[in-house]
């Protein structure tokens, strides 16, 4: 059982705190490289179209770069891009000598096949770790670049110092993006892991389990207080939006509920995730808010494998 299960509200695992950490340690990597190697890392972010989700992470990945001294190029194609032209990019990236970090932004238009595209980045450069020869690496427990979300949550995991091996861990989703790589990681840290996913029997029960749940799903509060352990440390991934006022009386504690109330009235929603704060207030002994939980985490950890990528480029 992880430490303060008599508590009765959760001790919050902020990811503003934990990627401040994360990019601190970035900046001082970055200056060090330049200093005695000559290498400033540089990330290049390919986005294609026009979709309005991606504009926004992609401008807030070029703006993390910059502000840790990392150089930064944002390569914006049209919306009618073929999957050749895209590939074309792609090679010039790889070839190019300065460029540490690929990201080829998704989701990508429906007449390029994203699996082409994330094979073709050279694995080195392949800082989002998406690319089959990482995956497969992680999956042998090599060292390997490691999509940037679940690195995340494993890395802040660690500084809060909250024990993994020995400990059942639960990651409610299968995705190449969250669930598999999560689940690979808390392995090779020697948790006893179970990946649940929309054919999972009993969920509630094979939840209750966990003394790390992992919810990677997009179903607001489908993680309930009878899914919880007391005690466990619970990290919400989801990125859902309420809308109904009665859902959001259920979602929230009173010291959360005024608040997004407003939200609510002003916005016409709130950003909530996969577990139900009250209950997880309630129950677990850590708990990662939506917002302000694992999204802050994902762009941290990108820069890192962007610094990890240089690093490898300054020992050859
Ligand atoms: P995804 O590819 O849609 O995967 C969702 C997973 O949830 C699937 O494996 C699916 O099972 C499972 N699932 C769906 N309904 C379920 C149910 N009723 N019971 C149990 N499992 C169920 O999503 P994703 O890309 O992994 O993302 C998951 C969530 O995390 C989304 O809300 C996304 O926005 C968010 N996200 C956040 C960040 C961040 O930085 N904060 C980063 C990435 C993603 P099947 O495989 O059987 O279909």
């Amino acid at each position: 059982m992880i430490a303060k299960t008599m508590e009765k509200r959760a001790e919050i695992l902020s990811g503003k705190t934990y990627s401040q950490a994360i990019k601190d340690e970035v900046a001082a990597e970055v200056k060090d490289l330049k200093e005695n190697s000559g290498i400033i890392p540089c990330l290049v972010v390919v986005r294609v179209g026009e979709d309005t989700a991606s504009e926004v992470y992609v401008n807030s990945k070029i703006k993390t770069a910059k502000e840790l001294g990392i150089i930064s190029e944002h390569k914006h194609l049209p919306d009618e891009t073929t999957q050749a032209e895209l590939l074309e990019v792609v090679e010039e990236l790889n070839r190019r000598e300065d460029v540490d970090g690929i990201l080829v932004q998704l989701p990508l238009p429906k007449q390029i096949d994203e699996k082409v595209v994330l094979e073709k980045i050279n694995p080195e450069k392949d800082v989002d770790g998406f690319n089959p020869i990482n995956v497969g690496r992680l999956s042998q427990g090599q060292d390997a670049l490691t999509p940037c979300t679940p690195a995340g949550i494993l890395d802040m995991l660690k500084r809060a110092e909250i024990e993994i091996s020995g400990k059942n861990a639960v990651v409610i989703g299968r995705s190449n993006i969250v669930g598999k790589p999560m689940a690979m990681l808390l392995l090779k840290e020697n948790a006893t892991v179970t990946i649940c996913h929309s054919r999972t029997k009993n969920l509630a029960e094979v939840c209750s389990n966990a003394d790390i749940l992992v919810a990677a799903v997009g179903v607001a509060g489908i993680i309930k207080a009878e899914h919880i352990k007391e005690g466990a440390a619970v990290i919400d991934v989801g990125m859902n939006r309420l809308t109904d006022i009665e859902e959001v009386k259920e979602f929230f504690g009173d010291d959360e509920l005024a608040k997004r109330l407003k939200t609510v009235e002003k916005r016409g929603s709130t950003l909530v995730g996969d577990v139900n704060q009250k209950a997880a207030m309630e129950k677990a002994a850590y708990f990662t808010p939506v917002p302000g939980g694992v999204g802050l985490l994902t762009v941290a950890m990108l820069m890192k494998n962007t610094v990890k990528a240089a690093k490898n480029r300054s020992k050859k």
